[in-house]
């Protein structure tokens, strides 16, 4: 078989879990400092660190052509990065010719308004939005810089271009907790997912992550307070388990990577803005593709990586916000795109 072939196995890891799911990180760069995510002072890479635009195309290529159906860009800051479009408009292609389910991003929303409409002509179909609060202050706050109106005129803007959009909010105690029933008639009165991500002990963010900590099932209890959860069954090979709401028609995900092990449903790798993949984000392992990609103009080299980090995923993770606070593992969200 060529080394460009798809193939059925080639993206099957050792625990026979099928990887179809690229999350690629276009830039650790970003526009705002959320608290959980990065310290204030945030040193960035170099750029030549950074993969080129070309080399993210060649990159998320190399994963289309070996079997993976849907890729989602983030970053950082996926729509900071120079050239993003002319990436999202280079792999369209591959959602043109069938071999590609879905192109999608995760962003905060700064720079949505501006980018909403070109986005929908390269076949983005749905967009996550980090949003945690609808409070203006409590927005710059969190966000260290942020102006809550701007991501509102994105969120609108994408969905004027026909985008369907999740809001992806990290629960943070003393903010989700008084804003869990705004959040929910906000996005469900305008056809949005609302999905709560537990925050996970990544990197060095400057601030105690025991004080930031909510675990989702007290929101969940506190949701049903007043309104109905239907459980629904659906499984994303993630580690959001979805309810419908009854009195809304909306759904509700809860991420909730530190109390839940999801791992044996795992179909998804990462792949950081400087080429390293990480097949579990709770784990340290990491396979360089940079070199290889840039080895040689051909893919042989690039696919055999590819092969090869798959084929170590590890199993699980486990992780643990420690006493003191300090992460468990040293590198930012950033890094990685969640
Ligand atoms: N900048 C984009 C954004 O904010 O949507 C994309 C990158 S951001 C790292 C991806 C997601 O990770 C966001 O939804 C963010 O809220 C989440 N995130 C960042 N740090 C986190 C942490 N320590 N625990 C849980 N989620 C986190
Ligand atoms: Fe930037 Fe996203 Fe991290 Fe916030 S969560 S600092 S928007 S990368």
């Amino acid at each position: 078989m060529s080394a460009a072939a798809p193939s059925s196995c080639a993206m099957m890891d050792l625990f026979g879990r099928r990887i179809t799911y690229v999350r690629l990180s276009v830039t650790d760069r970003c526009d705002l400092r959320c608290v959980y995510c990065m310290s204030d002072d945030m040193s960035f890479l170099p750029r030549d660190q950074v993969l080129s635009i070309e080399e993210l195309d060649r990159l998320a290529s190399a994963f289309v052509a070996l079997g993976v159906r849907k890729l989602r860009l983030t970053g950082g800051e996926p729509l900071v990065r120079k050239g993003i479009m002319d990436l999202f408009a280079g792999l369209s292609r591959h959602l043109a010719s069938g071999q590609l389910r879905e192109l999608t991003l995760t962003t905060n929303g700064t720079q949505l308004a501006r980018h909403a409409e070109e986005l929908a002509r390269h076949g983005v179909r749905r967009v996550n939005v980090s949003l945690d609060t609808l409070d203006a202050d409590r927005f710059r706050a969190l966000t260290r810089r942020g102006t809550l109106a701007v991501v509102m005129d994105g969120i609108r803007a994408a969905l004027d271009a026909g985008l369907k959009v999740k809001i992806n909010a990290v629960a943070l105690a003393g903010t989700t907790d008084r804003e869990v029933f705004d959040l929910i008639d906000f996005t469900h009165s305008r056809g949005m997912d609302l999905t709560f991500i537990e925050t996970m002990p990544l990197g060095d963010v400057g601030v105690d992550r025991i004080d930031q900590y909510l675990p989702l099932d007290r929101l969940r209890a506190q949701i049903e307070t007043r309104l109905t959860l239907l459980d629904t069954p659906e499984q994303t090979g993630g580690p959001a388990r979805y309810a419908r709401v009854e009195e809304t028609g909306g759904r509700i995900g809860f991420i909730t990577p530190m109390t839940h092990n999801f791992c044996e449903s795992c179909n998804r790798v990462r792949v950081s803005a400087t080429g390293i993949l990480h097949s579990c984000l709770g784990q340290e392992e990491a396979h360089d593709l940079k070199t290889p990609l840039r080895a040689s103009p051909s893919d042989e080299l690039l696919h055999a990586a590819i092969r090869t980090a798959i084929r170590a995923k590890p199993k699980g993770h486990d992780f643990v916000i420690t006493r003191n606070g300090g992460p468990a593992l040293s590198r930012h969200m950033s890094a990685l795109g969640g």
